[in-house]
Protein backbone atom coordinates (compact mmCIF):
# COMPACT_ATOMS: atom_id res chain seq x y z
CA UNK A 1 0.00 0.00 0.00
CA UNK A 2 1.24 3.15 -1.12
CA UNK A 3 0.73 4.85 2.72
CA UNK A 4 2.52 2.15 4.31
CA UNK A 5 5.41 3.09 2.06
CA UNK A 6 5.17 6.52 2.33
CA UNK A 7 5.35 6.06 6.28
CA UNK A 8 8.54 3.78 6.50
CA UNK A 9 9.65 6.19 4.31
CA UNK A 10 8.98 9.00 6.17
CA UNK A 11 9.90 7.46 9.66
CA UNK A 12 12.73 5.00 9.35
CA UNK A 13 12.94 1.49 10.43
CA UNK A 14 13.51 2.85 13.90
CA UNK A 15 9.74 4.71 13.64
CA UNK A 16 7.86 2.53 11.28
CA UNK A 17 6.57 -1.34 12.50
CA UNK A 18 4.67 -3.11 10.32
CA UNK A 19 5.57 -6.55 10.97
CA UNK A 20 2.73 -8.58 12.54
CA UNK A 21 4.59 -10.41 15.63
CA UNK A 22 6.57 -6.86 16.00
CA UNK A 23 3.18 -4.92 16.08
CA UNK A 24 1.31 -7.11 18.90
CA UNK A 25 2.18 -5.30 21.92
CA UNK A 26 0.68 -2.78 20.31
CA UNK A 27 -2.74 -3.94 19.50
CA UNK A 28 -3.85 -5.25 22.59
CA UNK A 29 -4.70 -3.41 26.33
CA UNK A 30 -2.49 -4.36 29.10
CA UNK A 31 -5.16 -6.10 30.67
CA UNK A 32 -5.06 -8.91 27.66
CA UNK A 33 -8.78 -8.65 27.15
CA UNK A 34 -9.36 -5.80 24.28
CA UNK A 35 -7.15 -6.49 20.75
CA UNK A 36 -7.51 -4.99 17.53
CA UNK A 37 -5.49 -5.37 14.41
CA UNK A 38 -3.50 -2.30 13.60
CA UNK A 39 -2.16 -1.43 9.53
CA UNK A 40 1.07 -0.41 11.02
CA UNK A 41 2.59 1.66 14.17
CA UNK A 42 4.01 4.73 13.36
CA UNK A 43 6.31 6.35 16.10
CA UNK A 44 7.47 9.91 14.85
CA UNK A 45 10.15 11.33 17.32
CA UNK A 46 9.45 15.10 15.78
CA UNK A 47 6.03 17.00 15.87
CA UNK A 48 7.10 17.76 12.00
CA UNK A 49 7.01 14.11 11.23
CA UNK A 50 3.51 13.25 13.26
CA UNK A 51 1.81 16.19 11.80
CA UNK A 52 3.48 14.65 8.40
CA UNK A 53 2.23 11.21 9.77
CA UNK A 54 -1.34 12.75 10.25
CA UNK A 55 -1.71 14.35 6.96
CA UNK A 56 -0.63 11.36 4.85
CA UNK A 57 -3.08 9.65 6.54
CA UNK A 58 -5.98 11.95 6.27
CA UNK A 59 -4.97 11.96 2.53
CA UNK A 60 -5.75 7.78 2.34
CA UNK A 61 -8.52 7.80 4.74
CA UNK A 62 -7.11 5.53 7.00
CA UNK A 63 -8.04 6.44 10.75
CA UNK A 64 -5.62 7.03 13.53
CA UNK A 65 -5.30 5.93 17.11
CA UNK A 66 -3.01 7.61 19.28
CA UNK A 67 -1.29 5.79 21.86
CA UNK A 68 0.66 6.28 24.73
CA UNK A 69 1.56 4.58 27.64
CA UNK A 70 -0.70 2.07 26.80
CA UNK A 71 -2.22 1.47 30.62
CA UNK A 72 -5.77 3.03 30.28
CA UNK A 73 -8.34 1.13 31.31
CA UNK A 74 -11.63 1.71 28.79
CA UNK A 75 -9.44 -0.10 25.83
CA UNK A 76 -9.19 3.59 24.25
CA UNK A 77 -6.18 3.22 22.44
CA UNK A 78 -6.88 -0.44 20.89
CA UNK A 79 -6.83 0.11 16.78
CA UNK A 80 -9.80 -0.59 15.31
CA UNK A 81 -10.77 -1.78 11.99
CA UNK A 82 -6.76 -1.46 11.07
CA UNK A 83 -6.25 1.49 11.84
CA UNK A 84 -2.85 3.41 11.84
CA UNK A 85 -1.36 2.98 15.67
CA UNK A 86 0.33 6.19 16.18
CA UNK A 87 2.46 5.70 19.13
CA UNK A 88 4.05 8.57 21.06
CA UNK A 89 6.43 7.00 22.88
CA UNK A 90 9.73 8.48 20.90
CA UNK A 91 7.97 12.04 21.21
CA UNK A 92 9.32 12.01 24.87
CA UNK A 93 11.68 15.55 25.27
CA UNK A 94 11.20 17.61 28.39
CA UNK A 95 11.24 20.97 27.00
CA UNK A 96 11.92 22.87 29.73
CA UNK A 97 11.35 23.08 33.71
CA UNK A 98 10.66 26.60 34.84
CA UNK A 99 11.25 26.79 38.80
CA UNK A 100 10.88 30.59 38.61
CA UNK A 101 7.40 30.32 36.34
CA UNK A 102 6.55 26.73 38.26
CA UNK A 103 5.86 25.18 35.22
CA UNK A 104 7.01 22.57 33.13
CA UNK A 105 6.78 21.85 29.33
CA UNK A 106 6.96 18.26 28.04
CA UNK A 107 5.99 16.19 25.26
CA UNK A 108 3.44 13.72 25.43
CA UNK A 109 5.37 10.62 25.16
CA UNK A 110 7.26 11.45 28.37
CA UNK A 111 6.36 9.00 31.03
CA UNK A 112 4.66 10.05 34.29
CA UNK A 113 8.00 9.31 36.54
CA UNK A 114 10.14 10.87 34.46
CA UNK A 115 8.10 14.26 35.21
CA UNK A 116 8.31 13.94 38.38
CA UNK A 117 11.86 13.58 38.78
CA UNK A 118 12.52 16.69 36.41
CA UNK A 119 10.58 18.43 38.44
CA UNK A 120 11.87 17.26 41.61
CA UNK A 121 15.66 17.93 40.22
CA UNK A 122 14.64 21.44 40.18
CA UNK A 123 12.71 21.47 44.07
CA UNK A 124 9.19 21.48 42.83
CA UNK A 125 6.83 19.01 43.25
CA UNK A 126 4.37 17.63 39.76
CA UNK A 127 1.50 16.28 42.28
CA UNK A 128 -0.32 13.35 40.16
CA UNK A 129 0.26 10.60 41.32
CA UNK A 130 -0.92 6.94 40.27
CA UNK A 131 -0.47 3.20 40.00
CA UNK A 132 1.01 3.07 36.40
CA UNK A 133 3.20 6.23 36.57
CA UNK A 134 6.12 4.20 35.84
CA UNK A 135 4.61 3.62 31.84
CA UNK A 136 1.82 6.22 31.37
CA UNK A 137 2.27 9.05 29.19
CA UNK A 138 1.39 12.86 29.67
CA UNK A 139 -0.48 12.81 26.59
CA UNK A 140 -2.32 9.70 27.65
CA UNK A 141 -3.09 11.33 31.21
CA UNK A 142 -3.91 14.97 29.68
CA UNK A 143 -6.49 12.88 26.96
CA UNK A 144 -7.99 10.95 29.91
CA UNK A 145 -7.94 13.38 32.54
CA UNK A 146 -6.65 11.29 34.72
CA UNK A 147 -7.19 11.38 38.49
CA UNK A 148 -5.02 9.56 41.11
CA UNK A 149 -4.30 9.47 44.68
CA UNK A 150 -3.65 13.13 45.33
CA UNK A 151 -6.40 14.65 43.26
CA UNK A 152 -8.21 15.29 46.67
CA UNK A 153 -5.67 18.01 46.96
CA UNK A 154 -4.46 19.21 43.50
CA UNK A 155 -6.92 17.86 41.44
CA UNK A 156 -7.21 15.90 38.24
CA UNK A 157 -4.72 16.58 35.19
CA UNK A 158 -7.26 19.33 34.05
CA UNK A 159 -6.58 21.11 36.83
CA UNK A 160 -2.54 21.13 35.97
CA UNK A 161 -2.64 21.51 32.80
CA UNK A 162 -1.72 25.10 31.50
CA UNK A 163 -1.54 24.99 27.77
CA UNK A 164 -1.17 22.32 25.02
CA UNK A 165 0.15 21.97 21.71
CA UNK A 166 -2.33 19.96 19.33
CA UNK A 167 -1.75 18.44 15.79
CA UNK A 168 -5.53 18.29 14.26
CA UNK A 169 -7.04 16.04 12.28
CA UNK A 170 -5.87 17.55 8.84
CA UNK A 171 -2.47 18.01 10.65
CA UNK A 172 -2.27 21.43 11.52
CA UNK A 173 -0.52 22.31 14.72
CA UNK A 174 -2.70 24.34 17.43
CA UNK A 175 0.30 25.84 19.52
CA UNK A 176 -1.69 26.72 22.52
CA UNK A 177 1.37 25.94 25.20
CA UNK A 178 0.70 29.05 27.23
CA UNK A 179 2.27 29.48 30.89
CA UNK A 180 -0.19 31.93 31.95
CA UNK A 181 -2.59 31.24 35.32
CA UNK A 182 -4.87 34.17 34.25
CA UNK A 183 -6.46 34.52 30.78
CA UNK A 184 -9.83 35.09 29.63
CA UNK A 185 -8.89 36.03 25.70
CA UNK A 186 -12.29 33.86 24.04
CA UNK A 187 -12.81 30.13 24.19
CA UNK A 188 -10.52 27.95 26.75
CA UNK A 189 -9.70 25.24 23.83
CA UNK A 190 -7.05 23.09 26.29
CA UNK A 191 -10.48 21.86 27.75
CA UNK A 192 -11.55 20.10 24.55
CA UNK A 193 -9.20 18.16 23.92
CA UNK A 194 -8.45 17.26 28.22
CA UNK A 195 -10.32 13.95 28.18
CA UNK A 196 -10.91 14.06 24.75
CA UNK A 197 -9.91 10.30 24.57
CA UNK A 198 -7.89 11.53 21.28
CA UNK A 199 -11.09 11.62 18.97
CA UNK A 200 -10.31 15.70 18.22
CA UNK A 201 -6.42 15.49 18.15
CA UNK A 202 -3.21 14.39 19.13
CA UNK A 203 -1.41 16.05 22.26
CA UNK A 204 1.76 16.68 21.28
CA UNK A 205 3.03 18.31 24.38
CA UNK A 206 1.83 20.20 27.59
CA UNK A 207 2.72 22.82 30.22
CA UNK A 208 2.04 21.71 33.43
CA UNK A 209 1.66 23.14 37.22
CA UNK A 210 4.31 22.53 39.19
CA UNK A 211 3.82 22.87 42.73
CA UNK A 212 6.60 23.34 45.94
CA UNK A 213 8.29 20.08 47.47
CA UNK A 214 5.90 18.59 49.88
CA UNK A 215 7.29 19.07 53.27
CA UNK A 216 7.53 15.84 55.42
CA UNK A 217 4.76 12.89 54.77
CA UNK A 218 2.68 12.36 58.04
CA UNK A 219 0.68 9.13 57.29
CA UNK A 220 -1.85 7.35 59.47
CA UNK A 221 -4.03 3.64 58.46
CA UNK A 222 -7.13 3.36 60.15
CA UNK A 223 -9.72 1.46 60.92
CA UNK A 224 -13.40 2.63 60.32
CA UNK A 225 -16.93 1.10 61.08
CA UNK A 226 -18.33 1.85 58.08
CA UNK A 227 -18.13 4.24 54.87
CA UNK A 228 -20.59 6.67 56.72
CA UNK A 229 -17.74 6.99 59.50
CA UNK A 230 -15.05 7.45 56.69
CA UNK A 231 -16.61 10.41 55.41
CA UNK A 232 -17.40 11.69 58.75
CA UNK A 233 -13.34 11.46 59.38
CA UNK A 234 -12.63 12.95 55.72
CA UNK A 235 -14.97 16.27 56.96
CA UNK A 236 -13.03 16.42 60.54
CA UNK A 237 -9.65 15.90 58.77
CA UNK A 238 -10.14 18.52 56.62
CA UNK A 239 -11.39 21.01 59.12
CA UNK A 240 -8.50 20.23 61.48
CA UNK A 241 -5.96 19.95 58.91
CA UNK A 242 -6.35 23.34 57.75
CA UNK A 243 -7.14 20.83 54.40
CA UNK A 244 -3.74 19.52 54.29
CA UNK A 245 -4.99 16.41 53.83
CA UNK A 246 -3.31 15.18 50.34
CA UNK A 247 -4.47 11.40 50.42
CA UNK A 248 -7.63 9.67 51.13
CA UNK A 249 -7.93 6.18 50.21
CA UNK A 250 -10.50 3.92 51.50
CA UNK A 251 -10.43 0.43 51.28
CA UNK A 252 -12.78 -2.46 52.40
CA UNK A 253 -11.91 -5.60 54.97
CA UNK A 254 -11.83 -8.17 51.89
CA UNK A 255 -9.22 -5.56 49.99
CA UNK A 256 -7.11 -6.23 53.23
CA UNK A 257 -7.65 -9.86 53.82
CA UNK A 258 -6.60 -10.34 49.91
CA UNK A 259 -3.16 -8.35 50.09
CA UNK A 260 -2.37 -9.36 53.32
CA UNK A 261 -2.81 -13.30 51.73
CA UNK A 262 -1.51 -12.81 48.27
CA UNK A 263 0.95 -10.13 48.30
CA UNK A 264 4.87 -10.67 49.55
CA UNK A 265 5.51 -7.99 52.14
CA UNK A 266 2.04 -6.84 53.48
CA UNK A 267 1.49 -7.00 57.12
CA UNK A 268 -1.76 -6.26 58.47
CA UNK A 269 -1.38 -2.55 60.36
CA UNK A 270 -3.67 -2.93 63.07
CA UNK A 271 -4.76 -5.62 65.26
CA UNK A 272 -8.28 -5.92 65.44
CA UNK A 273 -10.61 -6.10 62.37
CA UNK A 274 -12.55 -3.75 60.68
CA UNK A 275 -15.24 -3.50 57.74
CA UNK A 276 -13.22 -0.65 56.39
CA UNK A 277 -9.91 1.06 56.32
CA UNK A 278 -8.71 4.68 55.26
CA UNK A 279 -5.10 5.18 54.52
CA UNK A 280 -4.47 9.03 55.30
CA UNK A 281 -2.16 11.59 54.48
CA UNK A 282 -0.77 15.00 55.93
CA UNK A 283 1.63 17.22 54.05
CA UNK A 284 2.56 20.09 56.63
CA UNK A 285 5.91 20.79 58.14
CA UNK A 286 4.19 20.26 61.37
CA UNK A 287 1.80 17.19 60.09
CA UNK A 288 2.52 14.72 62.27
CA UNK A 289 0.78 16.80 65.02
CA UNK A 290 -2.03 18.31 62.67
CA UNK A 291 -2.79 14.11 62.22
CA UNK A 292 -2.41 13.55 65.66
CA UNK A 293 -5.08 15.90 66.08
CA UNK A 294 -7.45 14.69 62.94
CA UNK A 295 -7.23 11.33 64.53
CA UNK A 296 -7.81 12.20 68.51
CA UNK A 297 -10.76 14.32 66.86
CA UNK A 298 -12.52 11.72 65.06
CA UNK A 299 -11.73 9.04 67.68
CA UNK A 300 -13.89 11.25 70.00
CA UNK A 301 -16.83 11.33 67.81
CA UNK A 302 -16.85 7.40 67.59
CA UNK A 303 -15.86 7.84 63.65
CA UNK A 304 -12.08 5.91 63.37
CA UNK A 305 -11.72 3.13 65.70
CA UNK A 306 -8.14 2.42 66.13
CA UNK A 307 -5.14 3.81 63.76
CA UNK A 308 -1.30 3.76 63.39
CA UNK A 309 0.84 6.79 62.29
CA UNK A 310 3.45 5.71 60.51
CA UNK A 311 7.20 6.23 62.47
CA UNK A 312 9.29 6.04 59.66
CA UNK A 313 9.28 6.06 55.44
CA UNK A 314 8.89 2.16 55.55
CA UNK A 315 6.15 2.51 57.69
CA UNK A 316 4.59 4.20 55.10
CA UNK A 317 5.73 2.27 52.10
CA UNK A 318 4.28 -0.70 54.19
CA UNK A 319 0.43 1.10 54.36
CA UNK A 320 0.70 1.71 50.37
CA UNK A 321 1.55 -1.67 49.60
CA UNK A 322 -1.42 -2.60 50.70
CA UNK A 323 -3.29 -0.37 49.14
CA UNK A 324 -1.20 -1.45 45.79
CA UNK A 325 -1.27 -4.94 46.50
CA UNK A 326 -5.27 -5.37 46.12
CA UNK A 327 -4.98 -4.48 42.32
CA UNK A 328 -2.09 -6.50 41.96
CA UNK A 329 -3.71 -9.76 43.94
CA UNK A 330 -7.29 -9.18 42.50
CA UNK A 331 -6.34 -12.03 39.66
CA UNK A 332 -6.02 -14.62 42.25
CA UNK A 333 -9.60 -14.63 42.89
CA UNK A 334 -10.57 -15.18 39.46
CA UNK A 335 -12.44 -13.02 36.72
CA UNK A 336 -13.21 -9.39 37.85
CA UNK A 337 -15.77 -6.84 37.25
CA UNK A 338 -14.72 -3.52 37.81
CA UNK A 339 -16.52 -0.04 38.29
CA UNK A 340 -14.62 3.17 38.35
CA UNK A 341 -18.09 5.47 39.82
CA UNK A 342 -17.88 8.79 41.11
CA UNK A 343 -20.84 10.53 43.44
CA UNK A 344 -21.01 13.57 45.35
CA UNK A 345 -19.21 13.70 48.72
CA UNK A 346 -22.36 13.29 50.83
CA UNK A 347 -23.75 10.30 48.86
CA UNK A 348 -20.28 7.81 48.90
CA UNK A 349 -22.00 5.96 52.13
CA UNK A 350 -24.95 5.54 50.05
CA UNK A 351 -23.23 4.28 46.91
CA UNK A 352 -21.30 1.56 49.11
CA UNK A 353 -24.03 0.29 50.41
CA UNK A 354 -26.75 -0.13 47.63
CA UNK A 355 -23.66 -1.46 45.21
CA UNK A 356 -22.35 -4.07 47.74
CA UNK A 357 -26.19 -5.15 48.46
CA UNK A 358 -26.97 -5.44 45.10
CA UNK A 359 -23.92 -7.26 44.35
CA UNK A 360 -24.37 -9.71 47.07
CA UNK A 361 -28.16 -10.23 46.26
CA UNK A 362 -27.05 -10.85 42.15
CA UNK A 363 -23.73 -13.04 43.24
CA UNK A 364 -23.81 -14.15 46.53
CA UNK A 365 -20.58 -16.66 45.96
CA UNK A 366 -18.27 -13.94 44.93
CA UNK A 367 -16.60 -11.08 47.31
CA UNK A 368 -17.04 -7.29 46.83
CA UNK A 369 -13.79 -5.04 46.90
CA UNK A 370 -14.49 -1.28 47.41
CA UNK A 371 -11.73 1.02 47.29
CA UNK A 372 -11.03 3.95 45.58
CA UNK A 373 -9.92 7.85 45.89
CA UNK A 374 -13.00 8.26 48.65
CA UNK A 375 -11.83 12.07 49.44
CA UNK A 376 -13.10 12.85 45.48
CA UNK A 377 -15.99 10.89 45.52
CA UNK A 378 -14.39 7.83 43.43
CA UNK A 379 -14.77 4.61 44.18
CA UNK A 380 -13.92 1.75 42.75
CA UNK A 381 -16.35 -1.02 43.25
CA UNK A 382 -15.40 -4.31 42.04
CA UNK A 383 -16.12 -7.62 42.43
CA UNK A 384 -14.19 -10.71 42.37
CA UNK A 385 -14.87 -14.24 40.96
CA UNK A 386 -14.30 -16.04 43.70
CA UNK A 387 -16.49 -19.00 44.10
CA UNK A 388 -19.33 -18.26 41.33
CA UNK A 389 -18.84 -20.45 38.15
CA UNK A 390 -17.02 -18.38 35.60
CA UNK A 391 -20.04 -18.68 32.97
CA UNK A 392 -22.79 -17.90 35.18
CA UNK A 393 -19.82 -14.64 36.40
CA UNK A 394 -19.83 -13.69 32.76
CA UNK A 395 -23.23 -14.16 31.91
CA UNK A 396 -24.07 -11.45 35.00
CA UNK A 397 -21.19 -9.07 34.05
CA UNK A 398 -23.42 -6.63 31.68
CA UNK A 399 -26.55 -6.00 34.08
CA UNK A 400 -24.49 -5.80 37.53
CA UNK A 401 -22.25 -3.30 35.86
CA UNK A 402 -25.97 -1.36 34.80
CA UNK A 403 -27.07 -1.57 38.28
CA UNK A 404 -24.07 -0.24 39.94
CA UNK A 405 -24.22 2.66 37.41
CA UNK A 406 -28.11 2.99 37.83
CA UNK A 407 -27.09 3.43 41.72
CA UNK A 408 -24.71 5.89 40.50
CA UNK A 409 -26.16 7.94 38.37
CA UNK A 410 -29.59 7.91 40.94
CA UNK A 411 -27.21 9.52 43.54
CA UNK A 412 -26.33 12.53 41.07
CA UNK A 413 -22.77 10.18 40.08
CA UNK A 414 -20.68 8.94 37.42
CA UNK A 415 -20.29 6.39 35.43
CA UNK A 416 -16.64 6.97 34.47
CA UNK A 417 -14.69 9.13 37.19
CA UNK A 418 -11.22 8.89 35.97
CA UNK A 419 -10.72 6.06 33.29
CA UNK A 420 -12.75 7.56 30.65
CA UNK A 421 -15.36 6.08 28.37
CA UNK A 422 -12.73 4.92 25.37
CA UNK A 423 -14.67 1.71 23.79
CA UNK A 424 -15.50 -0.56 26.77
CA UNK A 425 -18.26 2.33 27.91
CA UNK A 426 -19.35 3.97 24.89
CA UNK A 427 -22.78 2.17 24.58
CA UNK A 428 -23.37 2.73 28.06
CA UNK A 429 -22.23 6.64 28.02
CA UNK A 430 -24.21 7.31 24.93
CA UNK A 431 -27.31 5.85 26.42
CA UNK A 432 -27.12 7.65 29.93
CA UNK A 433 -26.10 11.04 28.28
CA UNK A 434 -28.92 14.12 28.02
CA UNK A 435 -29.10 14.57 24.47
CA UNK A 436 -28.53 17.90 23.82
CA UNK A 437 -25.02 17.07 25.93
CA UNK A 438 -24.51 14.42 23.62
CA UNK A 439 -25.49 16.56 20.40
CA UNK A 440 -23.05 19.31 21.67
CA UNK A 441 -20.47 16.80 21.76
CA UNK A 442 -21.33 15.31 18.69
CA UNK A 443 -21.33 18.70 16.69
CA UNK A 444 -17.64 19.43 18.24
CA UNK A 445 -16.46 16.03 16.87
CA UNK A 446 -17.82 16.93 13.79
CA UNK A 447 -16.59 20.66 13.57
CA UNK A 448 -13.10 19.33 14.36
CA UNK A 449 -12.51 15.80 12.55
CA UNK A 450 -15.41 15.65 10.00
CA UNK A 451 -14.18 12.86 7.92
CA UNK A 452 -14.22 10.86 11.18
CA UNK A 453 -10.40 9.80 11.35
CA UNK A 454 -9.03 10.31 14.96
CA UNK A 455 -9.52 7.39 17.20
CA UNK A 456 -13.22 7.10 15.50
CA UNK A 457 -15.69 4.95 18.03
CA UNK A 458 -14.05 5.97 20.90
CA UNK A 459 -16.14 8.08 22.82
CA UNK A 460 -19.08 8.37 20.62
CA UNK A 461 -20.11 5.67 17.65
CA UNK A 462 -18.54 5.92 14.59
CA UNK A 463 -20.21 8.95 12.13
CA UNK A 464 -22.27 6.76 9.83
CA UNK A 465 -23.72 5.37 13.25
CA UNK A 466 -24.34 8.66 14.80
CA UNK A 467 -25.95 10.20 11.83
CA UNK A 468 -28.09 7.03 11.03
CA UNK A 469 -29.10 7.86 14.56
CA UNK A 470 -30.34 11.57 13.82
C1 LIG B 1 -1.93 -0.23 37.77
C2 LIG B 1 -2.72 0.91 37.20
C3 LIG B 1 -3.17 1.91 38.04
C4 LIG B 1 -3.90 3.00 37.53
N1 LIG B 1 -4.33 3.96 38.39
C5 LIG B 1 -5.00 5.02 37.89
C6 LIG B 1 -5.46 6.06 38.77
O1 LIG B 1 -5.27 6.00 39.98
N2 LIG B 1 -6.10 7.10 38.23
C7 LIG B 1 -6.33 7.21 36.88
O2 LIG B 1 -6.90 8.21 36.43
N3 LIG B 1 -5.95 6.22 36.03
C8 LIG B 1 -5.30 5.15 36.49
N4 LIG B 1 -4.90 4.15 35.64
C9 LIG B 1 -5.28 4.22 34.20
C10 LIG B 1 -4.22 4.82 33.23
O3 LIG B 1 -2.91 4.74 33.75
C11 LIG B 1 -4.58 6.26 32.87
O4 LIG B 1 -5.81 6.27 32.16
C12 LIG B 1 -3.53 7.00 32.03
O5 LIG B 1 -3.92 8.34 31.89
C13 LIG B 1 -3.32 6.42 30.64
O6 LIG B 1 -2.12 6.96 30.08
P1 LIG B 1 -1.38 6.22 28.88
O7 LIG B 1 -0.24 7.05 28.45
O8 LIG B 1 -1.09 4.82 29.24
O9 LIG B 1 -2.52 6.30 27.75
P2 LIG B 1 -3.04 5.14 26.76
O10 LIG B 1 -3.57 4.01 27.52
O11 LIG B 1 -2.01 4.86 25.74
O12 LIG B 1 -4.25 5.93 26.07
C14 LIG B 1 -5.39 6.31 26.79
C15 LIG B 1 -6.31 7.14 25.89
O13 LIG B 1 -5.67 8.38 25.55
C16 LIG B 1 -5.48 8.48 24.12
N5 LIG B 1 -4.15 9.07 23.93
C17 LIG B 1 -2.96 8.62 24.40
N6 LIG B 1 -1.99 9.50 24.08
C18 LIG B 1 -2.59 10.51 23.41
C19 LIG B 1 -2.12 11.73 22.81
N7 LIG B 1 -0.84 12.08 22.85
N8 LIG B 1 -3.01 12.54 22.20
C20 LIG B 1 -4.31 12.20 22.14
N9 LIG B 1 -4.81 11.07 22.68
C21 LIG B 1 -3.95 10.25 23.31
C22 LIG B 1 -5.61 7.06 23.59
O14 LIG B 1 -6.06 7.04 22.25
C23 LIG B 1 -6.63 6.47 24.56
O15 LIG B 1 -7.92 6.84 24.16
C24 LIG B 1 -4.18 3.06 36.12
C25 LIG B 1 -3.72 2.03 35.27
C26 LIG B 1 -3.00 0.97 35.79
C27 LIG B 1 -2.51 -0.08 34.84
Amino acid sequence: MALLERLRDLLGPSGFVADGEDRAPFERDWTGVYRGEALAVAMPSAVDELRAVVRLAAEAGIAIVPQGGNTGMCAGAVPRERSLLLSTKRLDAIRSVDPRDWSVTAEAGVVLADLQAAAQSVDRFFPLRLGSEGSATIGGLVSTNAGGTRAVRYGVMRDLVLGLEVVLPDGRLWNGLSRLRKDVTGYDLRHLFIGAEGTLGIVTAATLRLYPAEPAIASAFCGVPSVASAMEFLDIARQKSCDAIVTFEIMSKPCIDLAAAHVDGVRRPLAGEHRWHVLVEIAAHDGAARLESCLVGAMERGVVADAVIAQSLADAAGFWRIREGVVEAQPRLGLSIKHDVSVPLDAVAAFCERAEAEMRRRLPASIPLFLGHCGDGNIHANLAQARTPADIFTASTARLTAAIHDIAEALGGSISAEHGIGFKKRDEFLARTDPVEFDLMSRIKRALDPADKMNPGVLMPPMQQREAAE
